[in-house]
């Protein structure tokens, strides 16, 4: 028999994948072309040629017994986070040294390995909804408590006067993920001040440390010039996840780090029990080919353009159809208002035009629901007479 606890988490699991497997059995059905699948957000954009051109590189090249081997810190081979480092102190003006970062397997394997090294049975981890749904399942594997800010619906910047109230003396991370999933919303600079100086006040009252987590694997997708605030240089209990899953289009390889500057409290502390969890969650360490990958192509960007002009049509397009939706400004997503409260019954409607939706209370959001617009333009061109005869049976 299975743990109680699995049980829970089996009867919760993922409506995004379901969604997923949906799709794939319709397209076998009914034709690939004929399926509208918005569901999981896996890049459709290949990874920049300067990829393959790395891999084949350190095939030919490097030591198949160093390149495959185990790396001799768990936390990453040391030229490669050292790359890391350097990057991130050329575009953030910060001072890291490889030591502050921790290879990780993607950003999930990033925030199991921090939220591991930081909670203790019954301890809090705040988060602002509409969320990443995989959050409650992975503070639940170490016992924490997810605490949800329910959504400001008009902006979807964090409910900053909820939050202060929702901190409690065991509050011991805030994970905020900005460009957001499933909104497309970057927190403003303002809004990262004011929650950094909310912090600040809790810390103080309760004596105690709140780590900031910064979950961002969609930090390059932005548009218009949009800026993503660097959250180390407002709140200095700041823990950075980054992922190559989105930014490089390589969500199978299970790519990205963690950073944790000195300026984090117990830094050396925090930094040693990470690469432990590493260890014991059985990662041992990141992919050790695709950390030299991602250190050779360091610089190297999506073509964005592709997600921009899926945007624009998608946007504009369900907006003359009568939907209603705030203009992403980053990541890869539309957040839809369902024109029912049901939104579940709104997405078992658009499955009649084999259009697939994520319903938003995957996102602690319930009423609307989540467009993955990382498909093909053709897919988004197409989609659009099936959404204007979903759409006559509301508007
Ligand atoms: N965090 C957010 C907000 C995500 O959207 C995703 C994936 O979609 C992840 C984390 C996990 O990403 P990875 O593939 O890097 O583990």
């Amino acid at each position: 028999m299975i743990a109680d606890k699995m049980k829970g988490m089996v009867a919760n699991s993922s409506a995004i994948r379901a969604m997923f497997e949906e799709g794939t059995r319709m397209a076998a059905q009914y034709g690939a072309e004929n399926v509208y699948d918005f569901s999981l957000g896996n890049p459709n954009v290949p990874a920049p040629a300067s990829v393959k051109k790395a891999i084949v590189e350190l095939l030919d090249e490097e030591d198949p017994v160093v390149l495959h081997g185990y790396t001799n810190s768990n936390s990453g081979y040391a030229d490669v986070r050292q790359t890391v480092a350097d990057s991130l102190n050329r575009r953030f003006g910060t001072s890291f040294a490889g030591k502050n970062i921790i290879m990780t397997v993607g950003a999930a394997g990033g925030l199991n390995v921090i939220l591991k090294t930081l909670l203790n049975p019954g301890d809090e981890v705040i988060t602002f909804a509409p969320y990443f749904g995989e959050y409650r399942s992975y503070t639940n594997n170490y016992d924490g408590v997810l605490v949800e800010i329910s959504p400001d619906t008009e902006t979807f910047q964090p409910k900053l006067d909820e939050f202060r109230a929702k901190i409690t003396p065991k509050t011991k991370a805030v994970i905020v993920n900005t460009p957001n999933n499933p909104t497309g919303v970057v927190y403003s600079e303002e809004t990262i001040k004011k929650m950094a100086a909310i912090l600040e006040e809790k810390q103080k009252e309760y004596g105690t440390d709140i780590y900031l987590i910064s979950d961002e694997p969609y930090r390059e997708l932005v548009y218009d010039g949009v800026e993503v605030p660097w959250l180390t240089k407002y709140y200095a209990n700041t823990i950075v996840g980054y992922s190559y899953s989105k930014s490089l289009s390589l969500p199978g390889e299970r790519i990205g780090y963690l950073v944790i500057p000195d300026e984090v409290t117990d830094s050396e502390t925090v930094l040693s029990a990470a690469n432990v969890a590493t260890r014991i969650l059985g990662f041992v360490n990141a992919p050790t080919l695709q950390q030299k990958v991602v250190a050779k192509c360091i610089g190297e960007e999506t073509d964005i353009s592709f997600y921009n002009r899926n945007r624009e049509t998608l946007y504009s397009g369900l907006k003359d159809c009568g939907f209603t939706c705030i203009k992403p400004e980053g990541a890869f997503y539309l957040f839809v208002k369902s024109p029912v409260a049901d939104e579940k019954a709104f997405c078992a409607e658009a499955k009649k035009y084999h259009i697939l939706l994520v319903p938003g209370s995957s996102f602690g959001c319930p009423g609307y629901v989540r467009i993955a617009y990382c498909v093909s333009y053709e897919t988004i061109v197409n989609s659009l007479p099936k959404f204007r005869e979903l759409a006559r049976q509301y508007f």
